[in-house]
């Protein structure tokens, strides 16, 4: 099964690039996988494997600089790719090696922050994924599923929404294929990824919006031969009659963000707006006198709070390899302690 480029995501965002760019000879494909050394596209002449131009590994000296998946790319009838189209959204984490940025997925419009309404639901957590989703330039949605084993679903879904204002939340059974809140989300065009943890149900989500009428994927899956979609890598599908894409990506274990970013103001919007103000401008909301902030917020969004600012200034600061060291110590310590409130956070 083919799709216009137009299903694909095309837009004219991206038609002005190619007038830019005036190579007729060269055609528009987007990035359904990507690997070290090329990748799986698609287009309306349907999919195949494609590989790196010199000129465009001399282009991207960092890994982040290379397609990724959702990316849009320029290339020949060899199927060799010689350019990387400009970017629309970008969301990314520090790499797991504290070494660079990882990309996770670009050009989506909406990523749905998977969550299972068991012991999974963190509400730091959510805040943080929601933090990079806005930071990335798209819109985050709270996916809140395994609503079946949940009493309280409904009631919960309201804790959520009353303490992530702004924010849609929705609720589902992907196991039992209810994804009716998720339906009106899905369109033509419209880029999806999916985030959580490992386990939350993300892969049971995709493969339950794709139904049965999976020959979008049929040429990309053939290759590995599995029967069901399973998360190991970062893969774009098609939904069935071009309905929309979907980006699914393998569980993270923890979100480490991409640099100090105004998002972490939006979402900690109380803060920001208290802040404005203390006594002091530079105030670290840490018991300075005059602070607005202490006292006024809750403690534990605070602290989270003041965590992500200890994480951006680590980072800052580890140019030597003592201070990566040091990062990576006082990385562990975080996600030590936010597993601890975990239990907190599940009753907040
Ligand atoms: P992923 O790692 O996020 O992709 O998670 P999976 O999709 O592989 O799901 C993990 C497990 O949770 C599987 O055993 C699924 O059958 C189960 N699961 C997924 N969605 C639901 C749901 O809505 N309700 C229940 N009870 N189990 C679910």
């Amino acid at each position: 099964m083919t799709f216009s480029y137009t299903e694909l995501g095309w837009s004219d965002f991206f038609d002005a690039q190619q007038q830019e760019l005036a190579r007729p000879d060269w055609s528009a494909a987007r990035v359904c996988v990507a690997r070290r050394g090329g990748c799986v596209v698609m287009s309306p002449a349907g999919s195949t494997t494609a590989t790196f131009s010199g000129r465009l590994r001399h282009n991207s000296p960092k890994a982040s600089d290379l397609p990724a998946v959702g990316d849009w790319v320029a290339m020949d009838a060899r199927g060799v790719i010689h350019h990387r189209y400009e970017r629309r959204t970008r969301f990314a984490r520090q790499a797991p090696s504290g070494r660079g940025v990882q990309v996770i997925a670009v050009n989506v419009d909406v990523v749905f922050v998977v969550t299972s309404l068991n012991r999974d639901l963190n509400m730091r957590r959510l805040e943080r994924y929601v933090a990079a989703v806005w930071d990335a330039g798209a819109q985050p949605i709270v996916v809140l599923n395994k609503a079946d084993l949940c009493e309280n679903a409904e009631q919960l879904a309201e804790t959520v929404r009353a303490s992530l204002l702004g924010v849609e939340v929705r609720l589902a059974s992907a196991k039992a294929g209810q994804l009716d809140e998720l339906r009106g989300d899905v369109g033509e065009g419209r880029s999806i990824a999916l985030v959580g943890s490992s386990g939350v149900g993300k892969s049971t989500i995709v493969n339950a919006l794709l139904g049965d009428e999976t020959q979008a994927v049929a040429d990309i899956r053939d290759a590995d031969a599995k029967g069901r979609h399973t998360t190991t890598h970062r893969e774009l599908f098609v939904l069935p009659g071009g309905r929309g894409l979907l980006i699914d990506t393998p569980g993270m274990r923890e979100l480490q963000l991409d640099a100090a970013s105004e998002a972490v103001q939006e979402t900690f919007e109380e803060i920001a707006t208290l802040g404005e103000t203390c006594r002091f401008r530079d105030c670290t909301h840490s018991g300075e006198p005059g602070c607005q902030v202490v006292g006024a917020v809750d403690p534990a969004r605070l602290a989270s709070w003041h965590k992500l600012q200890a994480e951006i200034e680590a980072k800052e600061r580890r140019e030597t390899p003592e201070a990566q060291r040091k990062f990576e110590r006082a990385f562990a310590r975080v996600i030590d302690d936010a597993k601890r409130i975990k239990e907190d956070g599940t009753q907040s």
